[in-house]
Order: C-alpha cells, then sequence, then structure tokens
C-alpha cells in the first residue's frame, strides 16, 4: 500500500485501516511543524486509491474506520472522496466511516450538499487543526486562515450534519499570549457542535522555523505553567456540549470527559495541578519530547 509519509494518527484512532487520498500536506508552512517536510503535496489518483482498497483486507483485517493519511486527506477533491467512500464500501464491508487529517481549507472547495453527501457516505469526525480562534496568533504560526474563515467552515460543516473534531493548540501565541488565545478559540467554538474538542500543548522543536524565531528572539515561549493557566480558562470559557481530550505525547495533563458536566471536577484538577506545579520539571519534559516529533 502507498504510505509516502508513514502512517500518522491521533492517539485514540488505534483500531483503523489506514489509505492514501493526499501525500504531504497542502499549506506545509506552518512555523511550529516537522511533519512532510520532504514531501510534495500530491493527490492521489482514484486508480492508485482502488489499487490500495483492494489491499486493506489482507493488511488491516476487516476495519470499521478508515483513517485517511496525509496531513489533509479530505483535501482530495469531492469527485474521487466519493467514489473512495464507494469503493470502500464494496472491497471492505466492515468500514462503516472515514476520517482523517483536514485542515479548515479542506472543506471551502465543497458545498453544504457536498458535505451532506459524503456524512451520508460516511465520511465522518476528521480531526481539523484548527489551533486557534485569534488572528494574531493563526499568523504568528502561518496558519493560512483567519478566525473568520475557520468559522464560516465550521458553521457549513454543521449546517450539512457533518460530525468533526477540532482541536486547539494550547501556547501557539507564546508568552503573555495564552489567556486571549483562549477566550478568542472559546468564542471560535461557541455555538457549534464538534463532537470533541481535543487539545495539544505547543513544543518548539529545532529545526522548525518556530525554533530559529526563538533562537533570535522574534517570538518567545509560554512557559509550562503559562500554558497550564491558559487551558484552565479555555477550559472555563468553553461553552460546548462535547467531549474535552487532551491525550497527546506534548500534554502535561491527560483527560477525557463530557463537557459541561465534568467542567467544575475539570478546572479544580487544573487548577491543583498549577497549584503545585514545578517549571523547571514540567520544562524538563518538554525538552525531552522534542525528540517524539
Ligand atoms: S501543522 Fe498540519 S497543516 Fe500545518 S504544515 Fe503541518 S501538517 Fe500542514
Amino acid at each position: 500500500m502507498n504510505f509516502p509519509g508513514g502512517i500518522n494518527r491521533p492517539p485514540y484512532e488505534t483500531a483503523d485501516g489506514y489509505l492514501t487520498t493526499t501525500t504531504g500536506c497542502s499549506h506545509n508552512t506552518c512555523l511550529f511543524c516537522t511533519y512532510f517536510k520532504d514531501l510534495k503535496f500530491r493527490k492521489v489518483s482514484i486508480e492508485e486509491i482502488e489499487a490500495d482498497i483492494r489491499e486493506i483486507p489482507a493488511a488491516f483485517g476487516s476495519p470499521k474506520r478508515i483513517f485517511l493519511q496525509g496531513a489533509d486527506g479530505y483535501s482530495a477533491d469531492y469527485d474521487v472522496l466519493m467514489k473512495t467512500a464507494e469503493l470502500l464500501h464494496r472491497y471492505v464491508p466492515s468500514v462503516e466511516t472515514i476520517g482523517g487529517y483536514a485542515r479548515i481549507d479542506s472543506f471551502s472547495d465543497k458545498t453544504e450538499q457536498q458535505l451532506r453527501n459524503m456524512s451520508s457516505a460516511g465520511f465522518a469526525n476528521p480531526y481539523i487543526g484548527v489551533e486557534s480562534g485569534d488572528d494574531v496568533v493563526l499568523k504568528r504560526i502561518n496558519k493560512g486562515y483567519t478566525a473568520a474563515q475557520a468559522r464560516e467552515q465550521l458553521e457549513k460543516l454543521d449546517a450539512a450534519g457533518f460530525k468533526y473534531i477540532v482541536n486547539f493548540l494550547n501556547g501557539a501565541g507564546g508568552h503573555g499570549y495564552g489567556l486571549q488565545n483562549a477566550h478568542l478559540t472559546a468564542a471560535l467554538y461557541d455555538g457549534l457542535h464538534p463532537t470533541m474538542v481535543n487539545t495539544s500543548m505547543l513544543t518548539v522543536v529545532p529545526g522548525t522555523p518556530l525554533y530559529r524565531a526563538v533562537q533570535k528572539g522574534l517570538y518567545a515561549e509560554s512557559t509550562e505553567t503559562e500554558k497550564l493557566e491558559e487551558i484552565h480558562e479555555f477550559i472555563r470559557c468553553l461553552t460546548n456540549d462535547t467531549i474535552f481530550m487532551n491525550e497527546h505525547a506534548s500534554n502535561l495533563l491527560h483527560v477525557q470527559c463530557r463537557l459541561p458536566e465534568s467542567k467544575d471536577r475539570l478546572l479544580a484538577f487544573i487548577r491543583n495541578l498549577i497549584d503545585g506545579s514545578d517549571e523547571k520539571r514540567m520544562r524538563e519534559y518538554r525538552e525531552r519530547i522534542t525528540q517524539v516529533f
């Protein structure tokens, strides 16, 4: 099968089969990112996709879910994605849903009706790296869209009844900017219906443009305590009825719970963590995991 960038998935996507509809990343210039740097973005042809789908039973058995590979497998053309779903259901009848990573602009070339059709065909819960609802932060990390553009696409997904997961990149704004990032990102998500709100913590990895900006004094990282204060504020402001998850290795705490039911307990837990926190030890953890990414 064709996995030129290896197999990447969020921690909770453990029992999937995998398939490639695009390689690399259509954007590939987020300043903190270490993925797909030597891989050109390419939309895979339906002939290649079909050949891979025929190999899924031998490679992955009878998966219920397929997780598309590459940074934004949902950026494939609508017709290709619909044909992919049809072929998956034909050759791998166990498949119920098709996930994958997505960018906000993976949806901008698809109409509300097309998204409704994709949802009926099994596309569900792509992991969208929204990261922030603050235009200053989005620009600072070069995400390639504004908060208003993110909101427009997420509202379209809701209107189409399309299930999706969003991510918040805790610490992306840098030193002194966490609380504003928390407020504006919670405001971006207010009134939307994500199945899950995920969070990960920014880790500035050597070799990235963001690392070079830190070296030159152009970007100041949040302290680890600041990141904890930011995530506390983000959860406090979050109004969604959703699953909250932060199980990524970058996080200083790993929890999964339902909001708003568990909000008070979760906030108390994080406050407790902040009160007993040791910045030096947390920073050591951050340094250690730079090798993971
Ligand atoms: S963070 Fe995602 S969208 Fe940004 S460059 Fe990396 S893979 Fe592409």
